[in-house]
C-alpha cells in the first residue's frame, strides 16, 4: 500500500534519500547548510491528492550516512534526460555561489522528478523547487543574498545575530544536534546590517512571494530580544512580511512587549525536550545558562499576549522516550500554541553525526499526536498565507495522518471559515507601515 504524502515526508526525514548523480539537480535548490543544523539536505514538494492539504514541503536528508542506506532513490524522467538505474550513491551540493543574474534557470518548474521505493518499486511523483534568482543578486554593500537568507520551505529565514554564544564556552555549551557554530561566518555571513536584510526581504518577496520572515539567533544573553528590534521595526515598515521571531527565551518580559508593539506576528520557544534529563544533556547551555522552566513561562506569556496560533513551542523527537514527547505537544497546545517538531537528524558536523535516526512509526504516532492535540485545543493552524516549512512537519500536514472522524471534519470545516475571515488580516498585517515612502 503506497503511503500519503505526510507518511511519505516522515518516513523521508526517518530514512534519507538517494541522489544517483546522473539524476540532474541543475537549476533547483542547492543543498544548503546554514541553519541551526536541520537543513542539510534537499527541499521537495510532495502532492498530496487531498482536500486537506494540496502539496508539502520537505528537506529530505540526502548528506548524511543514514540516507546513503536509503530505500528512497530519486529519480528524473525528463525529455531527453537520464533514467534512474540504481547507479552509485553520490550528492553534489551545490558549494559555488556564482555572482552574476541567470535570466532563465534550467528546468524551473523542476518537474520530472519522483521517488522511488526500492522496497516495492513504488514510484512517488515530486516537485523539486527552482533556485530563486534573488540567490545571485548582491545588498548594496556587495554581500550575495543567498549569505543573508535562505528559502526554507517557502518562507524566508535569516539569522541575525552574531553566532550564538553557547559556542563560544571552552567546552562549547551548544546544542549537540545544532551546526550554527560551523557555518555562520562560513555558508553565511557573520554579519548581517539592517540594508542587507532589508533588501533580501524585498527581493524574496519580489521573486519568491514570500510572506514571511523568521529571525533567529540562538543564545545572546539578555541581547537577544533587543538585537531584533530594529530588524523588525525595518522590515515592518518598508516591506511589509510577517515576522517571526526566534531567540532563547529572556527574564525580561518588557522586550516581548516591545517586539509586538513594532508588530512581531510569531515567537517560537525551542526548548527542543520535555524530559529534564535529555533536556540537560543534549541542551548543556541551555540547561545552565537558562534553565527549562523559562522556556515554558516565556512561550506562556507569548501566548497570552497574542492570538491563538501565533506562538510555537519547538521540540526535537527521536530522543527522548516517546511520552515525554506527547507530553511536550500536549504542554504547547494546551496554552494555544502549535507544536512544531524536527524528526531527528544526525547532522554532518553536528556532535551528533553518528546517532541513529528516529523510528519510522514512532514518528507517525508523534505527528499525529500534534494533529489531535491542535484540534482537541482549537489552535488555528495554517492559517497564514503561504507558509510552508520545509524543516519540520508541519501540524496541517499531519491532517493526512488524522483517522476520518465527526471531530476532524468540524476541524477542518473551522480552520477554512477562519482561513478565509483571517485574509484581510493578514493582507493589512502585510502592508508596509512606512508613511514617508522612504525606502531603506
Ligand atoms: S541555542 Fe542551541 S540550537 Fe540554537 S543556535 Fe545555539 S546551539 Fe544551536
Amino acid at each position: 500500500m503506497p503511503l500519503n504524502a505526510c507518511e511519505l515526508e516522515i518516513d523521508l526525514f526517518c530514512r534519507g534519500l538517494r541522489v544517483p548523480p546522473h539524476v540532474p539537480l541543475d537549476g533547483v535548490r542547492g543543498i544548503s547548510r546554514t541553519r541551526a543544523g536541520l537543513g542539510s539536505g534537499l527541499e521537495i514538494v510532495i502532492p498530496t491528492h487531498s482536500w486537506l492539504k494540496r502539496e508539502i514541503w520537505m528537506n529530505a536528508p540526502v548528506v548524511e550516512e543514514f540516507a546513503q542506506h536509503s530505500p528512497y532513490v530519486l529519480d528524473w524522467s525528463g525529455d531527453g534526460g537520464p533514467k534512474e538505474d540504481g547507479g552509485p550513491k553520490e550528492v553534489r551540493p551545490t558549494e559555488v555561489r556564482p555572482t552574476e543574474v541567470r535570466p532563465t534557470e534550467v528546468r524551473p518548474t523542476g518537474h520530472g522528478y519522483s521517488i522511488v521505493d526500492r522496497r516495492n518499486q513504488t514510484r512517488y511523483p515530486v516537485r523539486l523547487p527552482s533556485e530563486p534568482a534573488w540567490y545571485r543578486q548582491f545588498t548594496s554593500r556587495d554581500v550575495p543574498m543567498s549569505r543573508i537568507g535562505v528559502l526554507q520551505g517557502t518562507y524566508l529565514g535569516i539569522y541575525i545575530n552574531p553566532v550564538c554564544a553557547f559556542w563560544n564556552y571552552d567546552p562549547p555549551l551548544n546544542c549537540r544536534f545544532c551546526t550554527t557554530g560551523a557555518n555562520v561566518g562560513c555558508a553565511e555571513s557573520s554579519s548581517k546590517t539592517i540594508e542587507d536584510v532589508v533588501e533580501t526581504c524585498h527581493a524574496a518577496r519580489d521573486l519568491s512571494g514570500v510572506t514571511f520572515v523568521h529571525f533567529n539567533g540562538g543564545f545572546q544573553g539578555t541581547r537577544g530580544l533587543r538585537t531584533a528590534e530594529p530588524y523588525v521595526r525595518a522590515v515592518k515598515e518598508n516591506v511589509g512580511l510577517l515576522v517571526g521571531v526566534q531567540l532563547t527565551p529572556e527574564k525580561d518580559f518588557t522586550g516581548y512587549d516591545r517586539l509586538i508593539d513594532l508588530g512581531v506576528d510569531h515567537f517560537s520557544f525551542c526548548f527542543e525536550f520535555m524530559n529534564p534529563d535529555w533536556f540537560a544533556r543534549i541542551c548543556p547551555g541551555k540547561a545552565r545558562m537558562l534553565g527549562q522552566s523559562l522556556y515554558f513561562d516565556a512561550m506562556d506569556y507569548c501566548a497570552s499576549r497574542l492570538p491563538r496560533g501565533a506562538v510555537s513551542g519547538e521540540i526535537i523527537a527521536g530522543l527522548e522516550p516517546i511520552e515525554s514527547t506527547l507530553a511536550a505537544i500536549e504542554r504547547v497546545a494546551s496554552v494555544g500554541a502549535f507544536p512544531t517538531v524536527c524528526v531527528f537528524r544526525p547532522t554532518v558536523g553536528s556532535d551528533m553525526a553518528e546517532w541513529p535516526p528516529p523510528d519510522y512509526e514512532d514518528m507517525r504516532r508523534v505527528l499525529q499526536a500534534v494533529y489531535d492535540a491542535c484540534r482537541r485545543h482549537r489552535v488555528p493552524i495554517g492559517l497564514a498565507p503561504n507558509i510552508e516549512v520545509s524543516l519540520v512537519v508541519n501540524p496541517d500536514d499531519a491532517a493526512l495522518l488524522a483517522p476520518v472522524s465527526a471531530g476532524t471534519l468540524f476541524y477542518e470545516a473551522w480552520r477554512r471559515v477562519l482561513r478565509v475571515a483571517a485574509r484581510p488580516v493578514f493582507a493589512r498585517r502585510m502592508r508596509p507601515r512606512a508613511r514617508s515612502g522612504a525606502r531603506v
